[in-house]
């Protein structure tokens, strides 16, 4: 290990929030029983809104980076031991405990998943969070009876990272799925994906009738606010839909009709504290079902050093897919 090495900092500085590369020693690092060298760490939203100093780092300084991959260097008395490859999703990384923007962390056992056998380091980070998060949604319309024959699966936010991934992995499953996006410049890479048809994100983001025509048996929410609204408003007897961001806004402006006249379901998505078993079992899941070839396609990898505007980027809806940092 070298005595210095590079990691992207969120500090405070005249009263504001400034995130920049800085140079740590092992010495800085957190008191955490398993020292890992970081490969790679990814560009997640929720990275873009603590770079951007609007909140998630709930302690300062911190180090970014909501997940992470790598190898282990010094596993403590844990049962990792020195090569073991280890990746790391949510846990308060970037919250509370500092993240995967560092080429060296120190993390807790209990944080750590083994890279699955058929994964590259890159890979995994390829998915990050935004990617094992619509896993999870997937698993959950699954577990919810959402069958491939039973109607159109709506999926917005599309051209973003959790969107990505859900539609190469519902299409996968042969599932038919709608894009809702605001890009048009991205149908093609969204077909490419498996997306089968597309809807405007605007004919979803403004307000609409509490109840409206039946079309969704399921749906992928990434955005919330009146988008989610008329997700639910649209949605068919019985649907399910889940949500797990708040691209549009954190509110839910919507009407109980849907529930209480349609029986449709609204299921929370949460990957930061999700049990191990869960995790693993996403992970798996992720192993059988996404295509390499399309993971390939909707990823970048792009340095640390170019973080900052990489943030911007994100909180701006001008990502397309998931972006790796590749941290040395
Ligand atoms: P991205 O920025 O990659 O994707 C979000 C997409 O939402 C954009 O690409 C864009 O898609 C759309 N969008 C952006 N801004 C707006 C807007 N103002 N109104 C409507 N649509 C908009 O983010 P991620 O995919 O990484 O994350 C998506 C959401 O999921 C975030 O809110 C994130 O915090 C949340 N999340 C939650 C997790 C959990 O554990 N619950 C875990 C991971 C993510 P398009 O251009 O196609 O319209």
């Amino acid at each position: 290990m070298s005595k210095f090495f590079n990691a992207y900092m969120i500090r405070e500085e005249d009263g504001q929030r400034q995130s920049s590369l800085v140079q740590l020693q092992e010495a800085d690092l957190p008191d955490e029983e398993v020292l890992v060298a970081i490969q790679y760490s990814g560009l997640n939203y929720k990275d873009g809104l603590a770079l951007c100093g609007q909140g998630i780092a709930r302690r300062l300084p911190m180090v970014g980076g909501v997940d992470l991959v790598g190898e282990v260097v010094d596993g403590g008395s844990s049962d990792f031991k020195s090569g073991d490859k280890v990746l790391v999703n949510g846990w308060g990384l970037s919250e509370l405990h500092w993240g995967g923007y560092s080429q060296f962390q120190r993390l807790k056992p209990d944080w750590l998943v083994r890279v699955p056998e058929n994964f590259s380091e890159l890979e995994t980070m390829a998915i990050g969070t935004a990617g094992y998060t619509a896993m999870l949604c997937v698993m959950q319309l699954q577990a919810n009876g959402v069958k491939p024959e039973d109607g159109e699966i709506v999926v917005t936010g599309a051209a973003g990272g959790v969107g990505s991934v859900a539609i190469s992995l519902l299409s996968k499953l042969g599932y038919h799925v709608v894009a809702s996006t605001g890009r048009p410049q991205t149908h093609d890479y969204l077909s490419a994906l498996g997306a089968t048809d597309f809807i405007d994100r605007k004919s979803l983001s403004e307000p609409g009738k509490p109840f409206q025509a039946e079309r969704w048996a399921g749906g992928i929410d990434t955005v919330g606010d009146t988008t989610l609204a008329n997700v639910l408003a649209q949605s068919k007897y019985q649907a399910v839909i889940t949500c797990c961001g708040l691209a549009g806004g954190a509110d839910l402006p919507a009407s109980v009709l849907p529930f209480i006249l349609r029986g449709v379901r609204l299921i929370g998505v949460d990957s930061v504290m999700a049990p191990q078993a869960i995790r693993q079992k996403a992970w798996d899941l992720l192993d059988k079902h996404l295509p390499r070839e399309k993971l390939t396609e909707l990823t970048q990898v792009e340095p640390m050093s170019k973080l900052g505007s990489l943030a911007e980027d994100i909180i701006a809806g001008r990502i397309r897919g998931r972006v790796v940092i590749d941290v040395n």
